[in-house]
């Protein structure tokens, strides 16, 4: 079963994706990131598994008691393609490891620029927040302008690259926000639960949110399927 995860890719957002590039424990290993985690936590007694009834009960109270360090065992290894405007909340999250794209050695591409699907309004009662959706009428107008403020940017950037401008700078003219980078990046199961915990939260920008989500019901879930149990009823439940 999680054999299949790795080189999975989801669509996410209009052009974004992301995809499980490894794990840790490989599937090929026969050890499942759920008994990684129990036979970590065994390992202070110089134990391992006792079957899976004991097995999962032992992940669940580890999890219940906030006793972490076996979960740091289980790593995932992913490739986004995601817009900035994600990115830039993402790598906030210090405990991953990532690697990105260059700007500076590769151009970007025409048309790489997210166009959201519907324009949410501005939240009346949180700052941060959006919640609902404009007028359907402003909504074809504003989509129309940001394609056309893309192409305009795009051409721009262009004539700089052909005006021998450097690609570093060249992106200058880029709607920076907007623009699809890829990144990879590694996280282990721990630090995962607490990414996710914070960006599945209704309270997080929906262009992280549905990152968060794909990851969750696409990759955590079946790789780690008592774990994502006890998270959802120790960790989400107690919000
Ligand atoms: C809804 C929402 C709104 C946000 N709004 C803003 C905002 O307006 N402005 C803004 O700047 N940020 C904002 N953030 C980002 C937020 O402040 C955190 O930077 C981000 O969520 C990463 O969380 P973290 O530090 O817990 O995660 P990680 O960096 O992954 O760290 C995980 C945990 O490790 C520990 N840790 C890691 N590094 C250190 C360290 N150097 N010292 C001590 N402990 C450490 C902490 O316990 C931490 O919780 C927002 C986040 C959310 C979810």
């Amino acid at each position: 079963m999680t054999n299949e995860l790795i080189g999975k890719r989801i669509s996410v957002l209009d052009k974004g994706w992301i995809e499980l590039v490894d794990l840790m424990p490989h599937p090929a290993t026969g050890v499942s990131g759920d008994l990684a985690i129990v036979n970590a936590a065994r390992t202070s007694f110089l134990g391992e598994s006792k079957g899976d009834e004991r097995d999962k009960k032992l992940l669940f109270y580890l999890l219940k008691n906030r006793h972490t360090s076996p979960f740091e065992m289980v790593e995932f290894k992913f490739r986004a393609h995601a817009p900035l405007v994600t990115w830039w909340q993402w790598v906030r999250h210090r405990t991953w490891n990532a690697n990105a794209q260059s700007g500076r050695y590769t151009e970007f591409e025409e048309n790489d620029f997210y166009v959201p699907d519907v324009w949410r309004r501005q939240s009346k009662d949180n700052k941060q927040a959006s919640e609902g959706q404009i007028e359907p009428a402003d909504d074809q107008y504003l989509t129309e302008q940001l394609l056309k403020h893309y192409d305009a940017s795009y051409a721009l950037y262009q004539d700089a690259i052909q005006r021998g401008v450097a690609r570093e700078q060249a992106r200058l003219f880029l709607p920076g926000f907007s623009v699809y980078y890829t990144w990879v990046m590694k996280v282990d199961a721990h630090n995962l639960m607490h990414f996710l915990r914070l960006r599945m939260a209704q309270d997080a920008q929906y262009e992280i949110r549905v990152y968060a989500q794909a990851i969750y019901n696409h990759f955590f879930k079946p790789a780690l399927p008592w774990t994502a149990e006890a998270f959802e009823q120790f960790i989400l439940a107690e919000g």
